[in-house]
């Protein structure tokens, strides 16, 4: 017996299809994802693709037919069950469009449950697209082996944010004024609130005094610091993501 299995190839294709694959038998692929597989990816019947569906895990299938704009699937095996997701929420304020797909990108590989757009006073944008980045998410996952994608929540309005907050889950408020003076640094921030848990940044020009206040006057909220350099807030928003993975998500091998 090998210890790598032979079959599927790991360069099989992966996609992730928005149906429930456990019951599904076979299924039509169409549109871009059948372009991709038959005309980039030039499968021919017969040969494997590993699919996800976020509900139930990973699964082999095969070509079963194939046509110039479709082709048929059918699911051969599990491969693996949906994975465990740390119970970590990335709540941040949308930023230029090209650096939010990369925070939303990032946030994917890292494992974050939930990602929640946070609409604030400084925003310079108010539009998020969730299809946008629910697409850069699903290339990610589909990239990085992920079984399960961050839910993503709709654009929220900071208020909203505070008032809907779960009581008793942490809400790490990443706050760059604090390096100053007697700030708390997010591990120490973790290591006296462990456990399922959310950070909250801010956009390019940061929060307003009267937000600053309102997260601060909020139960769940402990502000802390990031360091002492400024970071730009997708740089904030992964490295706040990774701190929190390292000690209390699954990185322990
Ligand atoms: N206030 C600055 C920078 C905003 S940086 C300005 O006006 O330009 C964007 C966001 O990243 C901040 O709102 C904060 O949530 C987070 N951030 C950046 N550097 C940080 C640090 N050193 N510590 C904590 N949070 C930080």
């Amino acid at each position: 017996m090998t210890a790598t299995p032979a079959w599927p190839p790991r360069s099989s294709p992966r996609l992730f299809v928005d149906q429930p694959l456990a019951t599904a038998g076979s299924l039509r692929i169409e549109g871009g994802q059948a372009h991709y597989l038959v005309n980039v990816m030039r499968l021919t019947e017969g040969a494997a693709v590993k699919l996800f569906d976020d509900i139930s895990g990973e699964y082999l299938a095969r070509v079963t037919a194939r046509g110039k704009r479709d082709l048929t699937l059918t699911i051969e095996c599990l491969l693996r069950p949906r994975e465990a997701v740390p119970d970590f929420w990335l709540c941040a304020a949308p930023i230029k469009k090209a650096r939010f797909d990369f925070l939303a990108e990032k946030a994917c590989e890292l494992g974050v449950a939930r990602f929640v757009p946070v609409l604030t006073d400084r925003a310079v944008v108010d539009k998020v697209k969730p299809d946008r980045l629910r697409g850069t998410m699903i290339e990610a996952a589909e990239q990085c082996e992920r079984t399960a994608l961050p839910e993503i929540s709709a654009l929220t309005k900071l208020d909203a944010l505070l008032k809907t907050w779960p009581e008793g889950r942490p809400l790490f408020f990443a706050d760059e004024r604090l390096h100053e003076g007697s700030g708390v640094s997010l591990p120490q921030a973790i290591a006296l609130h462990p456990g399922p848990a959310g950070v909250v940044i801010g956009p390019e020009g940061g929060f307003t005094d009267a937000e600053n206040a309102a997260i601060c006057g909020h139960p769940a909220a402990v502000p802390v610091s990031l360091g002492p350099r400024i970071l730009r807030a997708e740089t904030a928003a992964i490295a706040a993501t990774a701190v929190w993975m390292a000690s209390q998500g699954d990185w322990v091998a």
